[in-house]
């Protein structure tokens, strides 16, 4: 029993067709013309809608086990399908932290259920409190598909480059969050303006940029790879350029509301826009609107973070980060269709991420795992956090009229959406 997508305009990393799609046993077994459907298999007439590659994102908190309240690796998953999302990478500042294979091998279990591909990072240090380098063979061997020790930085240099031998080694990519805590530690909004008139602590763009320069020249020390997360500021950009430039193994990411909100958004006082880099300036968010265009940024992930609305409530006290799973191919068609084309968006959100992490999937293809979204590009809709399938509501993009709906989702040729 097969499942055939009809006369759908099918995405892929390097054009657009029209056609119908085949899915059977889990894998794409036709891309374009047209086929024909056996009786017993389930057809889906798509007309008027693209099939996009399923989304990777490299960069989720499903904050399983321990902080069951804000989510869990099931209402995250559901979440995951209603944007898009066929594989994602769930970070490993849980409680406990993903430093041992016991918890790695929970999340594996437990993700089984989901019909969604979760990828768990394990820590690079235990409890990420850099107190020691975690046995990353084990972590593999349980199923750990990167290390990150995200929402920190290694900040020590020994360990860091411990971690990135090994990465490299074991192919488990090496997903560094860079931040001087010297520098930016308890700041809650871009430093300059902002923190100026709301009178709270700011982070400034040297924090995050002068520990990417920092990251970056210890993975070029040992020709290792090296990725860095949710980069947000102009001079960040200009540092992975220059250091892509003269042929360093690096790679990176940003989030839609880098591209497209700036820290003008906190001047209300209302923490659904605070997260951890924070929105930055005008000239940083298109920065990075030029380092998608011009291949220095590799993807687009969405640092999915929820909180509870208790804990997001006051402004100054609430925790960093910001829900973006079910709004992040809707939010970058929205702001990017007229800049990039879709099979551009297809790559950043799809190929690419999943080329960093070495997994399968991120291509319409013969033979890939069967993982699609179906999309209507002209539907608008206007985001009620309330109406989210994950648990939590710190929605950025809350209020937002976006262009662009997930319809169904196919994960391994099964509808989880
Ligand atoms: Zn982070």
């Amino acid at each position: 029993m097969a499942v055939v997508i009809k006369n759908a305009t099918i995405v892929n990393i390097d054009e657009e067709i029209h056609g119908d799609i085949v899915m059977r046993d889990g894998v794409f077994v036709r891309v374009g013309g047209n086929a024909v459907a056996e009786p017993e298999d389930t057809v889906v007439e798509a007309e008027g809608l693209c099939a996009f590659p399923g989304l990777v994102d490299m960069h989720v908190h499903l904050r399983d086990p321990g902080q069951t309240h804000k989510e869990d690796i099931l209402s995250g998953c559901a979440a995951a399908a209603a944007g898009g999302v066929t594989s994602l990478v769930c970070m490993p500042n849980t409680s406990p932290a993903v430093d041992s294979a016991e918890t790695v091998a929970y999340i594996v279990n437990k993700a089984k259920a989901t019909g969604i591909h979760v990828y768990p990072a394990a820590a690079i240090t235990f409890g990420l409190s850099g107190s020691g380098c975690c046995d990353y063979e084990a972590l593999k061997k349980a199923g750990a598909a990167a290390l990150s020790d995200d929402g920190r930085p290694v900040e020590d240099d020994g360990m860091l480059l411990n971690a990135l031998r090994e990465g490299e080694r074991l192919g488990l990519p090496v997903l560094c969050h860079c931040e001087d805590l010297t520098q930016a530690a308890g700041g809650k909004v871009h430093e300059g303006r902002a923190s100026r008139l709301l009178g709270v602590k700011g982070m400034s763009s040297a924090s995050e940029y002068a520990d990417i320069e920092r990251t970056i020249s210890l993975a070029e020390s040992v020709g290792a790879r090296v990725h860095i997360c949710h980069v947000s500021t102009k001079e960040s950009i200009d540092v992975i350029r220059r250091a892509k430039a003269r042929g360093v193994k690096v790679t990176c990411e940003t989030a839609p509301h880098y591209f497209i909100y700036t820290c003008e958004k906190v001047l209300g006082r209302d923490a659904d826009y605070r997260m951890n880099p924070p929105l930055r300036e005008e000239a940083d968010r298109l920065a990075v609107i030029d380092g998608l265009l011009d291949g220095t940024i590799d993807a687009i992930a969405t640092d999915h973070a929820p909180h509870s609305p208790e804990e997001k409530a006051d402004f100054v006290k609430a925790p960093n980060g910001v829900i973006g799973m079910e709004t992040s191919l809707a939010a970058t068609l929205t702001f990017l269709r007229d800049q990039l084309s879709l099979p551009e968006i297809a790559r950043l959100m799809s190929f690419h991420p999943a080329r960093i992490l070495g997994i399968p999937g991120g291509e319409i293809k013969i033979g890939a795992p069967a993982d699609l979204t179906l999309v209507n590009l002209s539907e608008k809709w206007i985001v009620d956090p309330t109406r989210l399938h994950g648990r939590s509501r710190n929605a950025v993009f809350k209020g937002e009229e976006l262009t662009g709906r997930v319809k169904a989702t196919y994960c391994g040729g099964k509808r989880v959406f």
